[in-house]
C-alpha cells in the first residue's frame, strides 16, 4: 500500500483527497491520500517521520511551502522559485518540486494557448505569481508581472529571465494588456468575493485568461473575459495538472486526468 498525503495547515477542505483518489480508483491502484496537519515548527520533524515511516510522496500546501525547502533537495525549478509544493520520497534522497509552474502551462496549453513567443501579464507576486512567471519564462514567453506592492514585481521580475516588474494601476494594466496574449491572475482577488484585480475596460478577445482561483471557478474576471471574447481558463486547471504533475511524479505512470479532473469539478 502506498500512502500519499497533503501536508498543510489547515487542509480540511482541500480537494487533492478526493482528486488523487479517483486517480486510484480508476488505475486499481493499491494506495491512500491522507491529510496531515503539523504545527508550524514541527515541519521538519513531520518531513523526517514521513520518510520513516515509507511515506511515497506528499504535497505541501500553506504555510509550509517555503519551508520544506530546508528539508528536502530541491530541484531546480523549485529552488528558484523558492517554494516546494511536492516532495518525493521515492528515490535515495528525498526531492522537492514545484508543479504549479507547469500545471499553469498545461492548463493553458491543454486550451490550446501558445506560451512560446507570447507576451504575458501576470497579476501577483506571491507563491503563485512566483511560480507562474517563472514557468512562463522558461516556456519562452516574455513576462510582465504587476502587483499592488509594486516592488515586489520588481524583485520578481528582476529573476525571471525576460520579464518586467509594475504596478497594478488601471492605467499600467491598460498598457500592458493592450499588447498581450496571455493574462493570468496570480493574486488571492476574486476568491470568495466577486471583485477583480483587473478592470474589464482593459480585456480583449485576443487574450487567453487564465485565474489561478478555483473557487468560485467562474470568477469576475472570466466573466469579464468572457464577455471581452478571450478564452478563458479557470483555476481547477491549474489545480488538476498540478496534481496530475504529482501523481505522474511519484508513480512514473500517466495520471488518468478525466477521472481526476471529474472528482476535481464534482466537489466544485
Ligand atoms: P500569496 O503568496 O499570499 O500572494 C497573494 C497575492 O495576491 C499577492 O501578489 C498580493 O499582493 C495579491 N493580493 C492580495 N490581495 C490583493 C488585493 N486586494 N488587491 C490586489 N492584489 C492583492 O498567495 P498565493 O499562494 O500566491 O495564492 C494566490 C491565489 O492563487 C490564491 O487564490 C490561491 O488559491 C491561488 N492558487 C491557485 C492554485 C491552483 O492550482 N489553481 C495554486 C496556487 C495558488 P501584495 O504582494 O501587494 O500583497
Amino acid at each position: 500500500m502506498d500512502v500519499f498525503g497533503l501536508v498543510g495547515n489547515p487542509v480540511g477542505h482541500s480537494l487533492s483527497p478526493p482528486m488523487h483518489e479517483a486517480a486510484y480508483d480508476e488505475l486499481d491502484l493499491e494506495a491512500r491520500y491522507v491529510t496531515f496537519e503539523p504545527e508550524p515548527d514541527a515541519i521538519a520533524d513531520a518531513i523526517d517521520g514521513a520518510a520513516a515511516l515509507g511515506v511515497t510522496g506528499l504535497n505541501v500546501t500553506i504555510p509550509f511551502k517555503q519551508d520544506v525547502l530546508d528539508c528536502v533537495e530541491a530541484d531546480e525549478l523549485a529552488s528558484r522559485i523558492g517554494a516546494v509544493n511536492t516532495i518525493d520520497f521515492t528515490g535515495e534522497r528525498v526531492t522537492g518540486h514545484n508543479t504549479d509552474a507547469v500545471g499553469a502551462l498545461r492548463a493553458l496549453r491543454d486550451h490550446d494557448v501558445t506560451i512560446e513567443g507570447a507576451r504575458a501579464v501576470v497579476v501577483g507576486a506571491g507563491g503563485a505569481g512566483r511560480a507562474i512567471a517563472f514557468g512562463l519564462a522558461d516556456a519562452g514567453a516574455s513576462v510582465a508581472i504587476a502587483n499592488r506592492t509594486a516592488s515586489k514585481a520588481h524583485d520578481l521580475a528582476a529573476e525571471v529571465p525576460d520579464a518586467t516588474g509594475h504596478d497594478l494601476a488601471e492605467e499600467t494594466l491598460a498598457e500592458l494588456l493592450s499588447e498581450a496574449d496571455v493574462l493570468v491572475n496570480a493574486t488571492s482577488v476574486g476568491m470568495d468575493d466577486d471583485e477583480t484585480p483587473v478592470p474589464a475596460e482593459t480585456l480583449h478577445g485576443d487574450l487567453a485568461v487564465l485565474d489561478a482561483v478555483y473557487s468560485p471557478l467562474e470568477t469576475r474576471l472570466l466573466r469579464d473575459a468572457a464577455d471581452a471574447g478571450a478564452t478563458t481558463v479557470d483555476g481547477a486547471w491549474m489545480l488538476l495538472y498540478q496534481g496530475v504533475e504529482a501523481f505522474e511524479l511519484w508513480t512514473g505512470r500517466d495520471a488518468p486526468v478525466d477521472a481526476m479532473n471529474q472528482a476535481l469539478r464534482s466537489r466544485l
